[in-house]
């Protein structure tokens, strides 16, 4: 498959340009919005063309897949123009600034029989994979709570837009919330419906929240509960659920690398749960490369992005007011 990058970002270059080319995709070419950084990301990685014009770079009837990488705020309009050009679509998260046009995107795409994917990198982790798997044997029982624990510390070179920048989509609802929504919707099966929330600025927010604490009410009484920060330097992520016959303790797995520890407890003793180390961006990109083939779906398509996207908008909007919130998935 012959990929178009749109954006010259850090997460292609560190993780996504290696998954595609593993997936068997050449850099066919890359779009930035200054011409000389094109140029030189082109350079850098190895991407056979670069340009400044997006329907330049859509206008290219070599060129099959777009994957989205820009700040948040540009992702709607990039994926409409890429899914007019008839392009398949691998997004970022969070898909778009607002559910609608979440939505409008995720529909689009289907109506053009195209295939859209979110990049959300979790639920292709070989140890959220073995959770779940735990979740659907039965072994926990009935599930009673979870808990996920992802405040951690921004590194210096991602703390530009995101901390200061509300207009790209900054903050970390935004940047986190949306991952452990999906993530939980995984493990769970079931979509929230209401929240509670409250976000502060706790050392590198400026205009935008850098850490938020919330509850989630589920269709089945499970209550979850959810803490990301971008200002935890020490303080190790994980998610922990709850059942009547067995509690899974995960530690270090919400992360972008395969690595982690889990743990199963039940009654007469604790169980350590192996689990596959593979890469998970480049799991992400097989299954997209097989969808376009006909063959399955994405790890996470455009339905799995407007409700992640949907219940971090319920966060943001429950902290902000004060008040519980039902999350709104648009329909
Ligand atoms: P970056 O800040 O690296 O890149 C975003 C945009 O910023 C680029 O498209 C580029 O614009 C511009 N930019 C980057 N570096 C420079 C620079 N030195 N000077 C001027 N402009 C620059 O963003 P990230 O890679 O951190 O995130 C991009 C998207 O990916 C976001 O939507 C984010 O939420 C998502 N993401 C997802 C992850 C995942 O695991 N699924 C992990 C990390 C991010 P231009 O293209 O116009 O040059």
């Amino acid at each position: 498959m012959r990929w178009g990058l749109i954006g010259a970002s850090n997460i292609a270059a560190d993780h996504m340009i290696g998954a595609l080319r593993a997936g068997g995709g050449t850099m066919h070419s890359v779009l930035s919005s200054s011409a000389d950084r094109a140029r030189d990301y082109a350079a850098r990685h190895g991407v056979e063309s670069a340009c400044s014009d997006l329907d330049q770079m859509l206008d290219d009837p070599d060129l099959d897949a777009v994957y989205i990488s820009t700040t948040n705020e540009k992702h709607f309009a990039q994926a409409m123009a890429a899914i007019k050009a008839g392009k398949h679509v691998l997004c970022e998260k969070p898909l778009a600034m607002s559910v609608s046009d979440a939505v409008t995107m995720v529909r689009a795409a289907e109506q053009a029989g195209l295939v859209f994917a979110t990049n959300h990198h979790l639920r292709n982790a070989g140890s959220h994979l073995a959770i779940r798997d735990l979740v659907q044997s039965g072994r926990l029982g009935e599930v009673l709570s979870l808990r996920v624990f992802h405040a951690v510390y921004l590194p210096p070179h991602l703390q530009g837009w995101r901390v200061d920048n509300p207009a790209a989509g900054g903050g970390v609802i935004p940047d986190i919330t949306v991952h452990d929504a999906d993530t939980v919707r995984f493990h769970l099966g079931e979509d929230p419906v209401s929240v509670v929330a409250m976000a502060t600025q706790s050392g590198l927010g400026k205009g935008v929240e850098d850490s938020v604490m919330s509850v989630w009410q589920m269709p089945s009484g499970t209550q979850v509960q959810a803490h990301e920060s971008f200002t935890h330097r020490f303080a190790g992520s994980g998610v922990e659920i709850h059942g009547t016959k067995g509690s899974v303790i995960a530690r270090n797995v919400m992360t972008q690398q395969p690595v982690g520890q889990i743990e199963l407890r039940i009654e007469g003793g604790v169980e350590a749960i192996e689990f596959s180390d593979h890469n998970l961006y480049e799991r992400a990109v097989g299954l997209f490369a097989d969808a376009v083939a006909g063959k399955g779906r994405p790890a996470a398509d455009g339905r799995d992005g407007i409700c992640s996207l949907a219940i971090a908008m319920a966060v943001a909007e429950a902290a902000r007011s004060g008040r519980r919130t039902d999350v709104d998935y648009g329909g």
